[in-house]
């Protein structure tokens, strides 16, 4: 792609305006970008507030209102860049091929790409069924108020298409693990360490037995991992400890390993009879597995990136969970890892290959005719 192209340039006002999850005017920002882009274009907006001081989510609308389900594309427009990451650590700047900055990778380029082939076959009328564009602020933290929205359309479709970032080489995602979030509180008994240090219950020290219990659960073979990685307890060094708590990562293959690995965090019991262990939490999203309907979708398309003149490939089951979970739990056909290619997710060097827009945005364009 040349230099001269517009498109790099257009997407680089979508990273310059920061938009992490807990900033909703930038997240909000960002909806009134999209919505000013399809102005005047036969697409029809709607936008739902935000809630719990989260920003708002935006659906478009476009393509033949035939009574049929709707493909359905999904992109976030949350980060995980605080503001002032692009002033500071991660400029937005074009190196080569690589265009840098906060949330291009993840996921703001493929939400941009996945937006264009929109516009394009909206324009064309060159869609066999009504399509929907679901745009969202809050998937960084697992989705809390827009999980509802998301399976509403995702019922509504007959395909969902998730611009999460392509994985090495552009392959795309056709299943996730599952992921589980839980938070274990210890409750022991104080008493001052020098003087009473029988009478005391330490809470860390029963944190400690049950937090090698927890990673003692992982179990590679059947891909399920448990990671305690917040940890915390304790007033001072001269008190037995009263109080601690620690948070678990749960990631599963299957929805059977989810419930069985829930009953057993949710049941850890305290090896001392004198302290307290309470777990609340749960399974946050449910295992996204490649069906023979995701595999068919995929096939498609395959097709249609070969037509284009690239081979497309998925990768095996990944760890990291998203929003194409909630539909693909459903039994919606979903394809993942639609957005663009790059690297450095979540981290100060995170990049998009400009190279990488032509042809995905071409991708996006032909599954919304073709499905
Ligand atoms: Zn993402």
């Amino acid at each position: 792609m040349s230099t001269t192209d517009p498109s790099p340039a257009a997407l680089s006002v979508w990273i310059a305006l920061e938009s992490p999850t807990n900033h909703a005017p930038g997240v909000n920002g960002m909806m009134d970008l999209v919505a000013n882009e399809v102005a005047g274009l036969p697409i029809a907006v709607e936008r739902i507030p935000g809630r719990d001081g989260l920003g708002d989510a935006l659906i478009l609308r476009a393509g033949l209102d035939n009574g049929e389900k709707a493909v359905a594309l999904m992109s976030h427009l949350d980060t995980v860049h605080p503001v002032g990451t692009s002033a500071k650590d991660l400029p937005v700047r074009i190196d080569g091929d690589r265009l840098y900055g906060p949330g291009v990778y993840d996921m703001k380029g493929g939400a941009w790409l996945a937006l264009q082939a929109f516009k394009d076959v909206a324009k064309a009328g060159s869609a066999k069924r009504p399509l929907t564009f679901l745009f969202t602020p809050d998937e960084e933290i697992g989705s809390p108020t827009t999980r509802s929205v998301i399976e509403d359309i995702g019922r509504q479709s007959r395909a969902v298409l998730v611009t999460e970032p392509a994985r090495e080489g552009g392959k795309i995602v056709t299943a996730r693990k599952g992921v589980g979030r839980f938070e274990v509180k210890i409750e022991g008994r104080p008493s001052h360490s020098g003087s009473r240090h029988a009478d005391g219950r330490s809470a860390i020290r029963e944190a400690a037995h049950q937090i090698l219990a927890v990673e003692g659960m992982t179990d590679y073979s059947r891909g399920i991992t448990t990671s305690v990685a917040l940890v915390g307890g304790g007033t001072a060094a001269n008190v037995i400890p009263q109080h601690a708590w620690f948070s678990v990562d749960l990631r599963v293959t299957s929805l059977a390993d989810g419930v069985a690995m829930e009953n057993l965090i949710l049941g850890l019991k305290p090896r001392d009879p004198d302290v307290k262990v309470t777990v609340s939490g749960g399974m946050n999203r449910p295992p996204y597995e490649k069906s023979a309907d995701v595999a068919s979708l995929f096939e498609m398309a395959r097709g249609i990136a070969a037509g284009i003149g690239f081979e497309l490939q998925d990768c095996p089951m990944t760890g990291g969970g998203s929003d194409g979970n909630f539909t693909a739990a459903l039994g919606v056909p979903t394809l993942d890892g639609l957005g663009i290619d790059g690297d450095g997710a979540h981290t100060l060097g995170e990049y998009a290959l400009i190279s990488s827009i032509t042809p995905r945005r071409a991708l996006i364009k032909g599954l919304l005719e073709t499905i």
